[in-house]
């Protein structure tokens, strides 16, 4: 029995019992030890300490979990014998067990990542619930098309067909709503699907398998599998009965496993990081501007793939907003996402991205920035965890690494510019395109910007709004394909071709 602080809020009795189990690959509808036996620790970021013990799959569970998906998706109902509508109604089942069970998944969310309970209660667990909603209703409406061929006597129309086994590799930032964003539309399209949630994460997705069985899906549709993106990750990557893999992370990891898909060239789609501009320009409203480029890149602590991580203020404003902006992020309260007093956010993930986040932090004092706010890991009742102030940074160049490569913590650089044609320039000189923000009260001057910038995303006056029915992806290494929207089906279909001779 682990025992959790003082401070934190009474847990849920499921999540209690849910934590002191040591938890199982989830496989052909089966709960199955890893062949090696061996399993790895999940952490809470708040403490340090264990919360419980998970599976460590290698590339033997691997291999049975894809010959179980592979089995359900040749031979099994779910593809086979189950009508679309049916399809539709175990996704909108599922979707009301989460709904169902939110509490617990909220408080195992915050407990492996350390974000706030009222944050994964309201948005991570209520968007995914609309995520599995939005898809449910798809099933029914992925049609192909007859198309009128200049051939005489030919009849000529298209299919769309699931992919097959999907492997869906995802990250710790919003462990279940990264998941749902997947999976949803990969069910909808009528694929299996192996899930690999990240080795910081696992809890939500084996609670979700609990689910998928409640839900009553047929055996081998849904599988999970625990264990770290060397081994379990490498080894879904390589398979070669694997038709698909849909990744979420970093623009490293995904290189190795654009290098592992040619094994049999497997279907990759990628939704990588960011360096994302943010842009205030000095005829915003500057009060709505602040408090957005503050969430921008505080939201989620900064871990978030659109942060707003690049803040571009004109000139004449420079200096207000950034009071602004740092009197804001002075009131922002961090603490463990589990605690009685709620925080605004919790704590970063690990201790490799705290030591990751400070070194950039370290460097940006080292060329000559200077912080108007925060910069420190934080001490007192927070030494055990992995804290770190919001902070702002000044004095920084384009071209210092603080300001071009994705740091993923609480840590933006505010640089002021003169030149409005410059400026956009500035913001799409980066290797990355995933999102963009404008503050103007110019209608002209938004829909200018909104063409000229090179991001899959672009807010205007505000920031971080998303949605299961609008598409979402990147330009650039920001990554290949859109998920959500009806864009993520073509990432989960293939369009089959079939001519008939009417005259043979
Ligand atoms: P990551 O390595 O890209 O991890 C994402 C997922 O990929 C995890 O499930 C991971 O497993 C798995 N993975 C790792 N190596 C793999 C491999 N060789 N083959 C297949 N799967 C593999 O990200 P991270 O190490 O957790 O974080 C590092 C940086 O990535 C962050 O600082 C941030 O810049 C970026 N990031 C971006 C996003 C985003 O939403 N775009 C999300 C998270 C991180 P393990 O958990 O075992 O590593
Ligand atoms: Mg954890």
């Amino acid at each position: 029995m682990i025992t959790l602080p003082e401070k934190y809020i009474p847990l849920n009795p499921d999540v209690e019992n849910f934590l002191a189990q040591t938890h199982k690959l989830y496989i052909g509808g089966e709960w199955l030890p890893a062949q090696s036996g061996k399993t790895f620790p999940t952490i809470d970021p708040s403490t340090g300490r264990e919360l419980t013990q998970v599976a460590s799959a290698e590339s033997a569970d691997v291999d049975v979990a894809v010959t179980a998906a592979r089995r359900a998706f040749d031979e099994g109902p779910w593809r086979n014998r189950m009508t679309a509508a049916e399809r539709s109604k175990l996704i909108w089942r599922l979707a009301d067990l989460i709904e169902a069970h939110g509490e617990i998944l909220a408080q195992l969310d915050s407990l492996d990542n350390g974000k706030p309970l009222n944050t994964t209660r309201t948005d991570d667990v209520p968007l995914s619930v609309d995520h599995f909603r939005y898809y449910a209703g798809w099933p029914t409406k992925i049609e192909g098309a007859t198309i009128p061929v200049n051939t005489p006597g030919m009849f000529n129309y298209t299919v769309r067909e699931p992919v097959g086994v999907c492997g869906l590799i995802v990250p710790w930032n919003y462990p279940l709503l990264m998941a749902a964003w997947k999976i949803a539309p990969a069910l909808a399209a009528g694929n299996c699907i192996i899930l690999k949630p990240a080795e910081q994460t696992p809890l939500s997705a084996l609670y979700l398998a609990q689910l998928f069985e409640e839900a009553g899906f047929p055996p081998g549709v849904f599988n999970v599998l625990t264990g770290f993106g060397h081994t379990t990750g490498a080894a879904l990557t390589e398979h070669l009965r694997v038709d698909k893999i849909g990744f979420t992370g970093s623009v490293e990891t995904a290189k190795h496993i654009i290098k592992a898909s040619v094994s049999n060239l497997k279907r990759v789609t990628l939704e990588l990081g960011g360096k994302s501009p943010n842009i205030i320009f000095a005829d915003a409203d500057i009060e709505n501007a602040i408090v957005g480029a503050t969430w921008a890149i505080f939201g989620n602590n900064g871990q978030s793939c659109t942060a707003g991580s690049r803040l571009y203020i004109e000139r004449p404003i420079y200096e207000r907003v950034l009071q602004g902006m740092a009197d804001e992020a002075r009131k922002i309260k961090v603490g463990p996402g589990m605690y009685t007093e709620q925080p605004d956010i919790g704590p970063v993930i690990s201790r490799e991205q705290l030591d990751k986040v400070l070194g950039y932090v370290d460097e940006g004092y080292a060329v000559g920035g200077q912080t108007v706010t925060g910069g420190k890991r934080m001490g007192g009742e927070y030494t055990e965890g992995y804290f770190i102030e919001p902070t702002i940074f000044t004095q920084v160049d384009d071209g210092a690494r603080i300001a071009r490569e994705e740091i993923f913590g609480p840590v933006v650089c505010a640089m002021p510019f003169d030149d409005p044609d410059e400026i956009v320039k500035r913001a799409n000189a980066t290797e990355y395109g995933l999102a963009a923000g404008v503050w103007t009260r110019d209608l002209a001057r938004a829909h200018r910007m909104a063409a000229a910038l090179q991001a899959g995303t672009v807010w205007i006056n505000t920031w971080g709004d998303t949605d299961a029915a609008s598409p979402f992806g990147g330009y650039k290494q920001s990554g290949h394909g859109r998920e959500m929207g009806k864009e993520a089906l073509d990432l989960y279909t293939e369009v089959k071709s079939v001519w008939i001779n009417t005259d043979g």
